[in-house]
C-alpha cells in the first residue's frame, strides 16, 4: 500500500536514531511501529515486556493529505510558495469540516502548481514526523510504563477516556512528549524536501518556517470545536493552543544546543510568519477552531497554564526518570 510509506519512512528512521546518542538511541532499539485501519487523525503508545509500541491510525495520513492539499490550492494561501496564480480563488465555508473525523468529511482539492503539490506532501511529512515522535517521546520519556505502574493504565491514546485521578499526570505527558518531539524533529529533516533530494543548508530556514506550519496546523486541528465538545479529549490533553504555547518555546530553546547558529536565530521568525500564515490560511477558508486571539489577546489564561505546566514538568520527569531513558544532554 503506497501510504505505507510513512511506516517505512518511520522505521527507517527508528533504526538510524538507535545509532544517535542525541536521539534516544536504547529506546529506538526496541521501538516498533505499526499502522491502525482507523480513519481519525489519532495515535497510540504503549509498552510491555520491555517493548515499546506505536500506532499510528492511517486516518492521520489521509486526514492530513487532504487538509494540506485544499489549504495549498487556493491562491490567497501561502503566496510565497510556488507560483499561487496558478490556484483558483474559491469560495468556501469549511467551519463545518471535522478535518479529523475521517476522509468522508473533507472535500477534494488539489493544488495545480508542481512547486505547491511537493509542499503538501512535505508539510503531510513534519506533521506525520511530529505524530510519530510524540508517540515516541511517550516511550522514550518513561510515560508509558510510568502509567502502566502508577496508574494502572496499559496505553495512552490521543484519545483517551478521561480518568479524573490521572489529569495533572496526564497533561504533563503530553507536553512532555511534546518537547521530546520538538527535539527530535531536526533528525527527521534530512530527505524531507524528496528522498533524491538531499536537504542543503540554505534551505534550512525555509523548512523550520514550514515545519512550524505544518505542525501549527496540527494543533489548529485539534482545536476545532468538533474536538473541543469531545470532554474527554479536552481532559486528557492541555488546551492545543496551551501546548502549542509549550511547543513554540521548547523549539526556541532546543536551537540553542545546535551548532548552525545563523539558522536558529531564524526559529522565532519562522514561528511568528507561521502563525500568520495559519491565521490567514483560517480566515479565508474559515476553518474552524478555537485558538483565535491566543497570541495576541490572553484571555483565556494559556501563557500562565503554560508556564504552571513548564513548572511541573522537573518532578514529573524526576517521577518518570525511573523507567525513562537518560535525555540526551540537549533540554532547554
Ligand atoms: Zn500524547
Amino acid at each position: 500500500m503506497l501510504d505505507d510509506r510513512f511506516l517505512h519512512r518511520f522505521r527507517a528512521r527508528l533504526r538510524e536514531m538507535a545509532d544517535n546518542p542525541y536521539t534516544y538511541p536504547e529506546t529506538c532499539r526496541r521501538v516498533y511501529v505499526e499502522a491502525v485501519d482507523h480513519s481519525t487523525l489519532n495515535a497510540r503508545a504503549s509498552e510491555s515486556s520491555g517493548k515499546g509500541l506505536i500506532r499510528i491510525h492511517r486516518g492521520c495520513w489521509v486526514n492530513l493529505e487532504r487538509f494540506f492539499s485544499t489549504v495549498l490550492s487556493h491562491r490567497k494561501i501561502l503566496r510565497t510558495i510556488g507560483g499561487p496564480r496558478a490556484e483558483s480563488r474559491w469560495r468556501a465555508d469549511l467551519s463545518h469540516i471535522d478535518w479529523i473525523g475521517g476522509p468522508h468529511t473533507v472535500p477534494q482539492r488539489e493544488p495545480r502548481d508542481p512547486e505547491r503539490q511537493r509542499t503538501v506532501a512535505v508539510l503531510v511529512t513534519l506533521a506525520m514526523d511530529f505524530i510519530f515522535l510524540h508517540e515516541l517521546g511517550h516511550i522514550a520519556g518513561g510515560h508509558t510504563r510510568y502509567f502502566v505502574e502508577r496508574h494502572g493504565i496499559g496505553e495512552l491514546s490521543e484519545d483517551d477516556v478521561l480518568d479524573p485521578n490521572v489529569v495533572d499526570d496526564r497533561h504533563l505527558a503530553e507536553v512532555d512528549a511534546d518537547a521530546i518531539a520538538v527535539h527530535l524533529s531536526g533528525y527527521m529533516w534530512h530527505d524531507v524536501m524528496g528522498p533524491s533530494r538531499p536537504l542543503q543548508y540554505d534551505q534550512l530556514r525555509e523548512v523550520a518556517f514550514l515545519w512550524a506550519f505544518a505542525v501549527g496546523c496540527l494543533f489548529f486541528l485539534f482545536s476545532q470545536p468538533a474536538m473541543e465538545s469531545s470532554a474527554h479529549v479536552v481532559g486528557t490533553h492541555p488546551h492545543p493552543a496551551v501546548r502549542l504555547v509549550r511547543l513554540m518555546h521548547e523549539a526556541i530553546s532546543a536551537t540553542q544546543h545546535f551548532d548552525i547558529p545563523l539558522f536558529w536565530v531564524q526559529v522565532e521568525k519562522a514561528w511568528s510568519h507561521a502563525v500568520d500564515e495559519i491565521q490567514n490560511a483560517k480566515s479565508v477558508l474559515r476553518f474552524a477552531s478555537s485558538i483565535d486571539d491566543v497570541f495576541d489577546n490572553d484571555r483565556s489564561g494559556v501563557y500562565d497554564t503554560a508556564a504552571r505546566l513548564k513548572h511541573g514538568l522537573r518532578s514529573f520527569r524526576a517521577r518518570c526518570a525511573r523507567y525513562a531513558e537518560r535525555r540526551p544532554e540537549i533540554e532547554g
